[in-house]
């Protein structure tokens, strides 16, 4: 076999990511190793995916264990597999039941799909006024690019579907008066992720639920990046004290292997009757399999509390980088969904520190121009986050270094 090289990336491959030249062969746990052996430390965790880091040993015994059973059946057939992970989730949660699929917009589009029939049936056509928020990340399906709240994302892809109103996040009084019984679903992220991890506000995710229970609309929560145990509760939403109609989750779910899920009550839920929706991967048993063996090992104290103590030990550290180089405003997020807003001199280069990290043997992740996000492993082991933020710090050094080597020359 013929080598394969970072070129053949752009050689063969549609052009609608840039990745690094970097290219990752292996994973364990919190580090990660390129084609020429070297070594990384990974806080990205896949995009808040790699809930387990990698190749967790309860997950790779649990996939190959079903490789060798059953691996698909189409959802014709029912399997032990499906079953039984929608039985932990309704244990687990506010919900009733289950739509499996295979990502988050996927689960998005569920949800959205679900609201308008469900108001449908119980309210007429009228009622399909969907209110979204602006900067928000739902997805790259159409429908979930159109209530996503970031223009350039659904550019030049007209038409879009109708019926969807885009409002402030966190603004209370813009929610209220736009308002009214012809909404038939509000959608919203308890922290917006890919927006710069922008934290709802109690008092607004309140208010939504307020008004959908006045107005008879369903509240569905975006959880795909924010669930499974990223904020140190199985669900954010747990944070606030609202539940929500309809849930959307995916990422973490199936700790590396491809699953989205909609949650959603009985009486919701019973809108989907038979023909009204439909996967043909959904619930497929790998995913299903890995996804609950991911689920036992996530929905524990020791990890869901071990969440609020990694995310001491790292905004620790990533202040005292801060005060040390003076690159962050402000650190938010909760629990390993960490946004480190950098400071004005820095605005719009935050793709500069990833590099830099990369440079320096550590995976990190932005989200936009002036966010550096960090979405590591619920179970990093202290040591690699004792590594992981001095490689962080010899890389900010390098960049402050680079940067007065400039001001001073000019
Ligand atoms: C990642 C993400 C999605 C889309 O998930 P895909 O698996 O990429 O389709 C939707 N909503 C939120 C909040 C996300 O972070």
């Amino acid at each position: 076999m013929s080598t394969i090289e970072r070129e053949q990336f752009d050689q063969y491959m549609m052009p609608n990511y840039a990745p690094g030249d970097m290219i990752p062969v292996r994973g364990s746990g919190s580090r990660v190793w390129d084609q020429q052996g070297r070594e990384y430390v990974d806080f990205a965790g896949g995009i808040a995916v790699n809930a387990l880091g990698h190749v967790h040993p309860a997950l790779v015994s649990t996939l190959t264990d079903q490789a060798g059973k059953l691996w698909h059946t189409s959802n014709v057939i029912a399997t032990e597999p499906a079953i039984a992970l929608a039985r932990k989730l309704c244990e687990a949660t506010f919900a009733e039941r289950v739509f499996f699929c295979n990502s988050g917009g996927e689960a998005v589009e569920a949800s959205l799909k679900l609201a308008r029939r469900y108001c449908s049936d119980h309210y007429g056509p009228k009622k399909d006024l969907i209110i979204a928020f602006d900067n928000a990340f739902h997805g790259r399906s159409l429908f979930s690019v159109s209530v996503g709240g970031q223009p350039d994302y659904r550019a030049g892809f007209g038409p879009l579907p109708g019926g969807i109103t885009h409002l402030p996040f966190n603004d209370v009084a813009a929610l209220e008066a736009a308002f009214s019984d012809n909404v038939c679903a509000v959608i919203v992220e308890p922290i917006q992720g890919e927006a710069g991890v922008l934290d709802a506000e109690p008092r607004f995710l309140q208010a939504i639920r307020r008004l959908c229970d006045q107005h008879n609309a369903l509240m569905v929560l975006d959880e795909v990046q924010t669930g499974v145990g990223r904020t140190g509760k199985l669900y954010a939403h747990e944070w606030y004290g609202v539940v929500p109609d309809i849930m959307a989750t995916a990422k973490a779910l199936g700790g590396g292997f491809p699953i989205g899920a909609t949650l959603a009550t009985a009486e919701v839920a019973s809108s989907l009757v038979v023909g009204t929706h439909g996967s043909t991967y959904g619930g497929n048993p790998l995913a299903c399999s890995v996804a609950a063996a991911a689920f036992d090992v996530i929905n524990t104290p020791e990890v869901l509390d071990g969440v609020t103590h990694r995310r001491m030990l790292l905004e620790d550290g990533l202040q005292k980088i801060s005060s040390r180089f003076d690159v962050f405003e402000t650190i938010r997020g909760r629990g390993l969904l960490i946004g480190c807003v950098v400071s004005e001199s820095w605005k719009g280069r935050a793709r500069e520190f990833l590099q830099a990290a990369q440079d320096a043997g550590l995976m990190l992740l932005i989200a936009g121009g002036d966010v550096v996000r960090l979405a590591p492993s619920l179970i990093i082991p202290e040591a690699d986050i004792t590594e992981g933020l001095e490689r962080m710090e010899s890389a900010v050094a390098g960049l402050c270094a680079a940067e007065q080597k400039a001001a001073s020359v000019s």
